[in-house]
């Protein structure tokens, strides 16, 4: 019986193991595929695939899934990390959608309070004369009292007013001269990569599944009557497996229309990919401690400024792509896209010699049906909307979304494919189900861990403790009893961040990591917070692993110059001094020691002009309007009225009578 409680069939019961990851072997997991009769093959391991295979598996359903990279190696790695209602989706009117969205957060934030953290946004509110314009304030105070009322209260917190400098306390570089006041909300935050890799292991480890990544599907197979009955499936370094299942569930994002074609031959044009890109800084550089929304003034649009332990990371963009799915590079503009709306706002200019990662990824937006208009050419207008389809041949496609909605898109796959099965009806449990991490018994702490009584000697600041505990929840004891026998693992993984060697062995032995791509762009986020640092680090984390991976020495040095050339290539091709080519240090000027975690972003408004709200970065929205004045000549008169109209807590000083301000 599972500890919450729900029936485990007994073939499942036999796969469910009380030690964790010890059955998450890769070798394992293949041989399970081989051997299978599946009721539901999902295709495609990203956010959407995993919560697939997990609501399948936990309502009884013989369930695998296929990745052809490594776990969310797709976008969901490469998202903004926000756990998040969608504020602009507010101004589309889309008051269910955020209603379904804050109700997900409120879920993840329940079921893996490992992995996902509420995160305060700040939206800073420029003026001119220390006065903010009426209507921008207006548009920021309705949509965030509706954002409460939608769910978003349940966080525990309602937005509040805050003072110039109170916003200042959290961001100290913003422009004084023309900052005002500003809002606080709160969103949430998880770490993409590990999200995705956790509703994995939780459908393996606890409720049977067989999951295998780094194996593709490159056909489908069918029946005599064209259904479809299966797929073959090529994993990287084995011959190709032919895997039979009732129903094939396509999981595959900007890939699924190419699921599609395999099955009829026909590209349904399905998903418009839109790219977006983050950039990453060490943290003195753009101080911030909470998250920020921040105006694009060219583009009516914001990004989202997010403290990530000793970074910050920026963005994003959002762009057509029609170049390749399996490369959506980062390049120079989206460069400085990111950078000019940061600078645009503060009075310690970002550069590019600053940035220590970029990250680029596709969201798998839906495509305007047929008879239906878009309301804009710009992707940024297309909806975050799931949708789920059974084409004749029985194949279930689920397009679009967004990580915060994954298990509501699960659950509406799932049912779709219980009546593709038929028979006895089965009942969705993901509503408060559990993710690993956040069952096991008990909160890790310092000197809980296998040295048990040695913690303090062994972390008196917490910091150890506190940083696993934020990744691997109740698994961090697994983590840190790797280090009984080898002290020398509590070393950082990656000279500069706060990644233990420990992790990258835990990685490999009970996460499925197989690359040094899959240990430190996603097991670790190593790459992310310091591309140069983790390419340096490369040949050192390759000889760690090699010996778990079967890898020669001749082989390691070789996957590790793979790497490190492909991550400098990443960062030549954003137009980023790549940083050498060889053994030196990283002249990122990389930090000492980052906490965990992950993050998020938000969007302001501002910009000159009109008045009215228009949309911001995913999920937040902007107010443009007069809020960010361009007016350098006006900050004498500035500093004289900010003194007569220093706010109080809860008062926004604003425009009075003005034609653009003045309440309608
Ligand atoms: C820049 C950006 C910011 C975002 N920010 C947020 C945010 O803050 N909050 C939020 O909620 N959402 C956000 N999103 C959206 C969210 O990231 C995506 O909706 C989500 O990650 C999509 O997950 P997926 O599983 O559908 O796709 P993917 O993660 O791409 O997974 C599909 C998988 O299918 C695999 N695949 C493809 N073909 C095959 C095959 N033949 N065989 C086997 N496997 C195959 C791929 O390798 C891939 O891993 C953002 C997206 C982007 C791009």
């Amino acid at each position: 019986m599972h500890r919450f409680g729900h029936y485990v069939p007994m073939w499942q019961a036999a796969c469910v193991t009380g030690t964790s990851g010890s059955l998450f072997s890769r070798a394992d997991q293949l041989e399970r595929l081989g051997q299978g009769q599946f009721d539901v093959l999902v295709v495609g391991g990203g956010i959407t695939g995993a919560g697939v295979a997990l609501d399948a598996a936990s309502r009884g359903l013989r369930t695998a899934l296929v990745e052809k990279g490594d776990f969310a190696s797709g976008t969901s790695s490469k998202s903004s990390k926000l756990v998040h209602g969608g504020l602009r989706y507010l101004q589309q009117h889309e008051f269910r959608l955020v209603y379904e969205n804050l109700a997900e957060r409120q879920r993840l934030l329940d079921n893996a309070p490992h992995l996902v953290s509420p995160l305060p946004f700040l939206i800073p509110l420029f003026g001119k004369d220390g006065l903010v314009n009426r209507s921008v304030a207006r548009v920021y105070l309705t949509a965030l009292w509706l954002y409460d009322l939608t769910g978003g209260i349940r966080i525990g917190h309602r937005h509040q007013r805050v003072t110039r400098e109170q916003a200042l306390d959290h961001m100290p570089t913003l422009e004084a001269d023309r900052l005002v006041a500003g809002f606080l909300y709160w969103d949430a935050r998880a770490d993409d990569a590990r999200l995705t890799l956790a509703v994995v292991r939780t459908a393996v480890l606890d409720h049977g599944a067989v999951a295998v990544n780094h194996a593709a599907v490159t056909s489908l197979t069918r029946d005599a009557g064209g259904r479809v009955t299966g797929a073959t499936v090529q994993p990287d370094g084995g011959p190709a497996i032919d895997v039979s299942a009732k129903v094939v569930v396509n999981a595959a994002g900007v890939w699924a229309d190419d699921i599609t074609a395999l099955g009829d031959g026909v590209n349904p044009h399905a998903i418009t990919p839109a790219k977006g890109i983050h950039i990453t800084v060490p943290a003195d550089k753009f101080p911030c401690d909470i998250a920020a929304v921040i105006p694009v003034r060219s583009d009516h649009r914001s990004i989202f400024v997010v403290s990530w332990g000793d970074q910050v990371y920026l963005g994003t963009t959002d762009t057509a792509w029609d170049g390749p799915l399996d490369d959506p590079s980062c390049l120079p503009e989206d460069v400085d896209y990111i950078l000019e709306a940061a600078n645009a706002v503060v009075n310690q200019p970002l550069t590019r010699a600053d940035i220590t990662g970029v990250w680029a990824g596709l969201r798998p937006l839906l495509a305007p049906q047929e008879g239906h208009r878009a309301p804009s050419e710009r992707t940024a207008d297309l909806s975050r909307r799931h949708r789920v389809d059974v084409a004749t041949d029985g194949l279930v496609s689920v397009t679009g979304g967004k990580l915060t909605t994954y298990r509501k898109m699960a659950e509406d796959t799932v049912d779709a494919v219980v009546g593709q099965l038929g028979g006895e009806r089965r009942r969705c449990i993901t509503k408060d189900l559990r993710l690993r991490g956040a069952t096991g018994g008990g909160r890790f702490r310092s000197g809980t861990g296998s040295r048990s009584g040695t913690g303090d000697a062994l972390d008196p600041a917490g910091e150890i403790a506190t940083h696993l505990a934020g990744r691997y929840g109740s698994e961090a004891r697994d983590v840190l009893a790797l280090t009984d026998e080898r002290p020398e693992l509590l070393e950082p993984l990656v000279p500069g961040l706060r990644y233990l060697a420990a992790e990258a062995l835990y990685a490999v032995r009970h996460e499925m990591a197989t690359t040094l791509a899959d240990v430190l762009d996603r097991r670790t986020r190593a790459s992310l917070r310091d591309a140069r640092a983790a390419a340096d680090a490369a040949p050192a984390v390759a000889a760690l692993i090699a010996p778990e991976l079967g890898w020669t020495s001749e082989e390691a040095a070789a996957r590790a110059q793979e790497y490190a050339a492909a991550v400098r290539e990443e960062l030549r091709t954003a137009g980023l001094d790549p940083g050498g080519d060889g053994a030196g240090g990283s002249t990122s000027g990389a930090s000492t020691g980052a906490s965990t975690g992950a993050s998020t972003g938000a969007s302001t408004g501002a910009s000159t002009g009109a008045s009215t709200g228009t949309e911001g970065a995913d999920g937040t929205m902007e107010a443009s309007g007069p809020n960010e004045p361009d007016q350098p000549a006006g900050r004498a008169r500035t500093h004289t009225r900010r003194a007569a109209h220093t706010p109080m807590e809860g008062d926004i000083p604003m425009e009075r009578g003005t034609a653009a301000g003045r309440p309608s």
